[in-house]
């Protein structure tokens, strides 16, 4: 930095704002963010977190209810994740997974494993989800999901199939091999011309957990013709179980991830879960998936990993994929995949810790408690609004379709739910619209007050639509 700006972090914030929201715009690009709209608004510059909320520089509370982007588990700057971050960063910060391992890794790694197996226990064959691959955000860990895939049915002499079937509404990552796997055309059509053609069947949507849609029987039909009528050219299917999060929180019809399997089976084609959104308890238990006691070959986990601390992420294979890849080093069967920080050793350490409280506090119990109390706090106070579509909900995913009054849907009409997201940070709760859509996600240990205090902003700031 020039010597009239020196670091922000030794100059008086509130002094200072001017100048630190001047150099934000002058040298931060943020993601997903139209710059010059930026600019025009005065900033929400944070400074530190405790428990559901963060702080900014003038000091102003806020319920952080879109919880980081969907990753927060603990709420913020949780003791015990600090404790075991701040004692591993003492011990080894950094050293790399190519060819060489460190206790941590392999620690959260037998961990990981153990619960997964845990969570599947009800299963009708023995789950063999024993194979860690790390990488560090939810892209990459379908980014290597996609190559173990293609390179699997490589090694085991299906060299046509090198193709990948995925759902509509699907959202996988912003790499390219993952944005390829996309269906949200605003995310990709700037890069059209160097993504690959996947192919796309329905994601049919259930918004009552207890009412299959009548549609699920028609799209259940074209997902099996497409499998078999193309079963010698897939490496793999990618679904998003339970819920899809960043088509705006779709709930997918009950069932469907089983047939999925059944079909994908019978051809011998794998199934990639990518439950980087749903992992980690979000919608209850550890893994979304292992209720309907359905199981992936490959399972991609992400964003609540660390508890919502650190960026890491896993791509876990069985041992029917991971078997695949063994042999002598001049055969070049080795997955030649890896980045500089795959398991870094903090990430690993923080990871671990949140796989210990999540056991030692009963997090899926308290997730569907909360959930339950969100359910009912929406119901009442949100619902009923007359621009409220049919709100959509597993455990603490929450996505609020506001109608628009132009009849437009998706990430273009967004203008009404910006109103009401914007009316909800001056009453100091961030959310976060996806298109159309409010979406909620708050830290998984949230307490009921904190529900009560984003569902009475949101109702109130609905007022914003007039
Ligand atoms: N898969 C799913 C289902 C996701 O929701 C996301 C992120 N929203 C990703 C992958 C990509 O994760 P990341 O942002 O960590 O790259």
């Amino acid at each position: 930095m020039g010597a009239d700006k020196t670091s922000t972090s030794r100059v008086n914030p509130l002094r200072d704002l001017k100048r630190i929201t001047q150099t934000d715009q002058e040298v931060v690009w943020h993601p997903y963010t139209q710059m010059t709209e930026y600019a025009a608004q005065d900033p929400l510059i944070f400074q530190r977190g405790q428990g559901s909320y963060l702080y900014d520089v003038r000091k102003r509370r806020f319920l952080d209810a879109y919880g980081s982007m969907w990753c927060n588990v603990w709420g913020h700057c949780h003791p015990e994740l600090v404790a075991a971050i701040q004692g591993q960063a003492a011990r080894l910060c950094h050293s790399s997974l190519f060819s060489a391992t460190h206790d941590q890794a392999i620690d959260f790694a037998y961990k990981l494993v153990e619960y997964i197996k845990l969570d599947y226990r009800f299963a009708h064959d023995p789950v063999t989800l024993n194979h860690v691959f790390f990488s560090d955000n939810g892209s990459t860990a379908v980014e290597a999901a996609m190559k173990m895939a293609l390179q699997y049915q490589n090694q085991v002499g299906q060299i046509k199939r090198q193709q990948f079937l995925v759902f509509e509404g699907s959202y996988h990552g912003d790499t390219v091999g993952a944005m390829s796997a996309g269906s949200i055309d605003v995310f990709k059509r700037k890069f059209n011309s160097v993504m690959f053609t996947v192919h796309r069947a329905p994601y049919p949507m259930q918004v009552d957990p207890d009412e299959r849609p009548d549609n699920w029987r028609t799209a259940e039909r074209s997902m099996e013709a497409q499998i078999a009528g193309l079963s010698d050219r897939l490496a793999a299917v990618i679904i998003e179980p339970v819920i899809q999060g960043a088509s705006g929180m779709v709930p997918l019809a009950e069932d469907y991830l089983a047939r999925v399997k059944k079909y994908c089976a019978e051809y011998g084609i794998l199934v990639i879960h990518d439950e980087v959104f749903t992992g980690f308890c979000r919608t209850g238990p550890l893994i979304a998936a292992s209720p309907e006691l359905v199981e992936p070959d490959i399972l991609c986990l992400g964003k609540g990993i660390t508890g919502g601390t650190l960026p890491l992420a896993v791509t876990v294979a069985t041992d029917r994929v991971f078997d695949a890849f063994k042999g002598e080093w001049s055969e070049m069967k080795q997955l030649m995949h890896g980045h500089t920080y795959s398991g870094n050793p903090i990430a690993c350490a923080a990871a671990s810790k949140n796989l210990d409280m999540i056991e030692e506090h009963k997090l899926a119990g308290i997730v569907k408690q909360r959930s339950r109390e969100l359910s009912i706090l929406l119901r009442q106070h949100v619902q009923k609004h007359p621009a409220v579509g049919p709100i959509r909900q597993r455990g603490l995913a929450v996505g609020i379709p506001i109608k628009n009054a132009k009849g437009q849907d998706g990430y273009e009409a967004r203008d009404d739910a910006i109103k009401v997201v914007n009316a909800c940070i001056e009453k100091r709760v961030l959310l976060r619209p996806l298109g159309n859509v409010i979406t909620i996600c708050p830290p998984l240990n949230i307490e009921h007050e904190g529900l009560e205090e984003i569902v009475h902003a949101l109702a109130d700031s609905l007022k914003a639509l007039g």
